[in-house]
């Protein structure tokens, strides 16, 4: 038998339970990419090709190649089945609205075209429908019963990459996507780096999560989020493997949480979860000062700049700007979840709406009236200004005691506006 593979948000060859099922079930295994027409742009569009590369160049070295395509997944996907044959399709189940949208159409064809489709675990620590709350519901609505019931739930094995794929005599592999951008520097796209950081964060650094992953400016945190984005890592080894580490665990959770959340509400990214009737005022002017790190609150700037630079942005930063935007601009949070998900190298649907929901108060939030004062964050979490001064180099002359506050410097500062909202 034939086996196509379709790769998507699961770019690696450890613990990948369709890629070992096909090499255990089949002669010949296709591993196949499709690059549809919403492939991402800038850095996530490099970061994406050296992931592909990356997963290629593993594949190669079992005796396999992945096969890339451009089109439709699901058209492109039949297309080769049809003309390998293949006899079956295996992928990784995923969450969001447009991933179960993709599953159920490539489901009908492959019935369609009398062939198989597996759905595989892999995308989270726990499968997103695995556990249900005992009082009824089809998903949990608050983190802490989560983080309970899923601490204690009993976990599939870590699986070890195949030693050989066998792809059929003579397949052709196709091009990569070219990626469009330069590289990102900070995050070298796949499966290789992405371990190699992995087995530093946790000999190195994990044990130091609990106490460091509010410093803004200290980068203590595992900045691992862009490889599980793309699941150049599995996130259960990931699990397995952090024995010192109960608070990053923790932080896996909510990521499962919200992968859960997404799978029983998938338009999280559109509606409402929890309605609460706001009223947004649509200030496209605000919006945009926003964007560009311009709304004259350093907190707020420096962040909004980090990830205009990086494609990654702190979380304490992710949460007084995206607070900021929604409490006291009063923008919508589509508007600001938008923005997030363009331009971060770990923006995907459950985690990046689930928090936006959370911090605009429309989500899973226990406390939805929480407001965040960004001075107060920053006088907190950036206690030298360092992370402040790092992404606004105009302020470099300010002392530390006013730069959380630059407006109340007896002269202005030149290059730097005054703040869009009063802030007193
Ligand atoms: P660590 O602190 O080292 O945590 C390890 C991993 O746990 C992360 O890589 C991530 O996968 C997961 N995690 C950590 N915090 C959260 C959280 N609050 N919710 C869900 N999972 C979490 N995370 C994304 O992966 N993609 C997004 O698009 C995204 N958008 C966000 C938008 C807003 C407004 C906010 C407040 C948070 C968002 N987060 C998002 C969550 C969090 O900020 C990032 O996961 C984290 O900053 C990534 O850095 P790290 O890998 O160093 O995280």
């Amino acid at each position: 038998d034939t086996v196509i593979v379709l790769f998507n948000r699961d770019l690696r060859v450890h613990d990948h339970p369709a890629l070992a099922a096909a090499c255990a079930d089949a002669c010949r295994v296709v591993p196949l990419f499709v690059a549809d027409s919403r492939m991402p742009a800038g850095h996530r569009a490099s970061f994406l090709a050296e992931c592909l590369a990356d997963l290629r160049g593993s594949l190669r070295d079992r005796g396999g190649d992945l096969v890339v395509r451009q089109g439709d997944p699901v058209v492109e996907t039949v297309r080769l089945a049809c003309e390998l044959p293949a006899q079956a399709v295996y992928v990784s189940a995923d969450v969001g609205a447009l991933a179960q949208r993709r599953e159920r159409r490539l489901a009908e064809e492959c019935r369609r075209h009398r062939m198989g489709l597996r759905t595989f675990p892999g995308v989270t620590v726990v499968p997103p429908d695995e556990l249900r709350p005992s009082g009824g519901g089809d998903h949990y609505r608050v983190f802490t019963p989560y983080w309970r019931v899923w601490s204690g739930q009993r976990r599939r094995e870590v699986l070890k990459p195949p030693d050989k794929v066998p792809v059929p005599e003579g397949l052709e592999g196709g091009p990569l996507p070219v990626a469009g951008h330069g590289p990102n520097g900070l995050f070298p796209g796949g499966e290789t780096v992405a371990r190699t950081r992995m087995r530093q964060w946790l000999k190195y650094c994990v044990e130091d999560y609990a106490a460091g992953h509010d410093d803004l400016a200290g980068n203590r945190t595992s900045r691992l989020s862009p490889y599980l984005r793309a699941g150049c890592l599995s996130p259960l080894e990931l699990e397995s493997l952090a024995v010192n580490g109960d608070d990053f665990v923790r932080q896996l959770c909510w990521r499962d949480f919200f992968h859960q959340v997404t799978r029983a509400f998938p338009r999280i990214n559109r509606d409402d979860y929890r309605s609460r009737g706001q009223r947004w005022h649509d200030d496209e002017d605000a919006a945009q000062a926003w964007k560009e790190g311009r709304t004259g609150v350093p907190i707020v700037d420096a962040g909004m700049r980090q990830l205009l630079a990086e494609g990654w942005m702190h979380n304490r930063a992710r949460m007084v700007t995206a607070s900021f935007l929604v409490r006291r601009l009063r923008v919508d949070w589509r508007v600001g979840a938008g923005h997030f998900f363009d331009l971060l190298l770990d923006g995907e649907v459950p985690n990046n709406y689930g928090n936006w929901q959370w911090v605009a108060g429309t989500g899973n939030d226990t406390r939805p009236n929480r407001v965040v004062n960004p001075v107060r964050q920053a006088r907190r979490f950036d206690p030298e200004g360092e992370y402040i001064r790092r992404y606004l180099p105009e302020l470099d002359g300010v002392p530390t005691k006013l730069i959380y506050e630059p407006w109340r410097m007896p002269t202005r500062i030149r290059g730097y506006p005054a703040p869009l909202v009063p802030m007193d």
